[in-house]
C-alpha cells in the first residue's frame, strides 16, 4: 500500500505539526551563530509552503548537533535557523525558545491559518538538568505523545532521521491520527524504496567506498534483488585477495576474506568486480603510480578502478533501466585517483538520458557526484546518509513505517 503524503491532508485550520531536516551547519559570526549553508532549509520549502498556502498552522521542528551537555545548547539554538527560514519563506516565522510548557502551546494556539512558527532543537530533551536522558534520541513515550498533544496532525519530510526510532518521528506518529509523508519524504520513499521493492529491470547495483564491513549487508541485499552488482572502491581488494591476487598495500580487511569468497562462489556473474586498479606507491595525488592487471606489486596500493575496469562497468550498465549507486570507485578526493569515479558518473547520466532511473544513495556517493558536476543529470540524489544505507540493506526503517497508509 502506498504511503499517506501531505497532499492527502485536510489542512485548513489545522495544527500542522512538522518534523523537517534543519539539521545545518552553523558558523560564529560577531559572536552569533548563523546558517553557514542553508540547502536543508531551501530543500523543505516545498512542503512548508504546501501546508501554508493551503490553510494550515504550521508548527515545525528539527533536531540540530548533538546535544551531550548543557553548555552544548547555547550554541546549537534554532533561532538562526528561525531567522533563515522567515528570510527563505519571504513571511515571519515565529521563534519560540522551548520544547515544552505554556510558552510553546499558548504560541501555538494563537497561530492563525498560513501562519508557522518553530519551536527549539528536538534534541534539548536530550539533557535535563545537566543530566544526559535522550528523551528524544531514545524516543520516551511521554515527550512523544506531549508533542503529539500539540498538534491535529503530523507531516514527516525528515528522512535524514527515519531510520532512528526517536520521539519527534515514530513517538509523535504513535500518538496521532494521522502521520503523512512531506515531499522530500515521499521522493526517498519513491526511488529508493522503489528501487529496492519493485525497480524496472535491468536493476544494476554500484557499490564503492572504502570498507567491505560498513557495505556488507548492503551487498547481501541487493545480489538478492539486482541484476547485477558492480563492486569498486578500496572495498575491492578485500575481493582480490579472496580470488588470490596480490593487493599489495591496498585496503584490506582480513576477516571479510572467507565471507567475499563466499559471496563470489554463491553470486556467480551477477557479481562484477573490477579487472584492474591505479596502483600507486603512498597515498597521496602526485604519487609514482601505473595500471595494474591481476596482481598489484609490493610496496604500491589500489587507489581507483582502472581503464579496463571501467569500460568493464560501463558494458554492464549500458542497458540498465534502474541503478543505485552507494560509495566511489576510488580515492575521489585526489584528482589523480577520481577518474573511475567520474567515468561511472558521467556513464550514469548518459542512461539517465537513454530513460533510465539513477539513484544515488546519499554519505559519501553524494558528495562524490556534487563535486564531479553530474547531480542534477541524475534522477535522485538521496538526502540520507545513514537512512539511505538501511533503506538498501532492507531494513524497516522506523521514520518511514510511522508514517500511515492511504
Ligand atoms: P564510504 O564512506 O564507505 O563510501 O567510503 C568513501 C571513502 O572511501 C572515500 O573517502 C574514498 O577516498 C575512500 N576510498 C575509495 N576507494 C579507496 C581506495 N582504493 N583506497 C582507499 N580509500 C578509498
Amino acid at each position: 500500500m502506498a504511503k499517506l503524503t501531505v497532499e492527502d491532508l485536510e489542512l485548513k485550520g489545522k495544527k500542522v505539526l512538522m518534523r523537517v531536516d534543519f539539521n545545518v551547519p552553523l558558523k560564529e559570526v560577531d559572536g552569533q551563530q548563523e546558517v553557514a549553508n542553508d540547502n536543508r532549509i531551501v530543500a523543505a520549502l516545498p512542503t512548508i509552503k504546501y501546508v501554508l498556502s493551503h490553510g494550515g498552522r504550521a508548527v515545525l521542528f528539527s533536531h540540530l548537533g548533538r546535544i551531550k551537555s548543557e553548555d552544548d545548547k547555547p550554541a546549537l539554538s534554532m533561532k538562526p535557523v528561525a531567522q533563515r527560514l522567515a528570510d527563505l519563506l519571504g513571511q515571519p516565522v515565529t521563534f519560540v525558545p522551548a520544547i515544552e510548557g505554556p510558552e510553546l502551546e499558548d504560541a501555538i494556539n494563537k497561530l492563525e491559518d498560513g501562519q508557522v512558527l518553530i519551536f527549539e532543537n528536538t534534541r534539548y530533551a536530550d539533557v535535563v538538568d545537566g543530566e544526559v536522558v535522550k528523551r528524544e534520541s531514545k524516543n520516551d513515550p511521554a515527550l512523544g505523545a506531549y508533542w503529539a498533544s500539540l498538534g491535529d496532525i503530523f507531516v514527516n519530510d525528515a528522512f535524514g532521521t527515519a531510520h532512528r526510532s526517536h520521539a519527534s518521528n515514530a513517538g509523535i506518529a504513535a500518538n496521532i491520527a494521522q502521520t503523512a509523508a512531506g515531499f522530500l519524504m515521499e521522493k526517498e520513499i519513491k526511488f529508493l524504496g522503489g528501487a529496492v521493492e519493485n525497480p524496472e529491470r535491468p536493476f544494476v547495483a554500484i557499490i564503492g567506498g572504502a570498507k567491505v564491513s560498513d557495505k556488507i549487508t548492503i551487498i547481501q541485499n541487493l545480489l538478492e534483488k539486482a541484476d547485477k552488482v558492480i563492486v569498486g572502491g578500496g572495498m575491492a581488494y578485500t575481493f582480490a585477495a579472496a580470488k588470490g591476487e596480490k593487493i599489495g598495500n591496498s585496503l584490506f580487511e582480513e576477516d571479510k576474506v572467507e565471507l567475499a569468497k563466499q559471496l563470489i562462489a554463491d553470486a556467480g556473474d551477477k557479481l562484477v568486480l573490477p579487472v584492474d586498479a591505479v596502483a600507486a606507491d603512498k597515498f597521496a595525488n602526485d604519487v609514482d603510480s601505473y595500471v595494474a592487471e591481476g596482481d598489484i606489486k609490493d610496496g604500491y596500493m589500489g587507489l581507483d578502478i582502472g581503464p579496463k575496469s571501467v569500460e568493464l562497468f560501463k558494458s554492464v550498465l549500458a542497458d540498465a533501466k534502474t541503478v543505485v549507486w552507494n560509495g566511489p570507485m576510488g580515492v575521489f578526493e585526489m584528482p589523480n585517483f577520481a577518474k573511475g569515479t567520474l567515468a561511472i558518473g558521467e556513464e550514469l547520466v548518459k542512461v539517465t538520458e537513454k530513460g533510465a532511473t539513477t539513484i544515488v544513495g546519499g554519505g559519501d556517493s553524494t558528495a562524490a557526484v556534487q563535486q564531479l558536476g553530474v547531480a542534477d543529470k541524475l534522477s535522485h540524489i538521496s538526502t540520507g546518509g545513514g537512512a539511505s544505507l538501511e533503506y538498501l540493506e532492507g531494513k524497516t526503517l522506523p521514520g518511514i513505517a510511522a508514517i500511515s497508509e492511504k
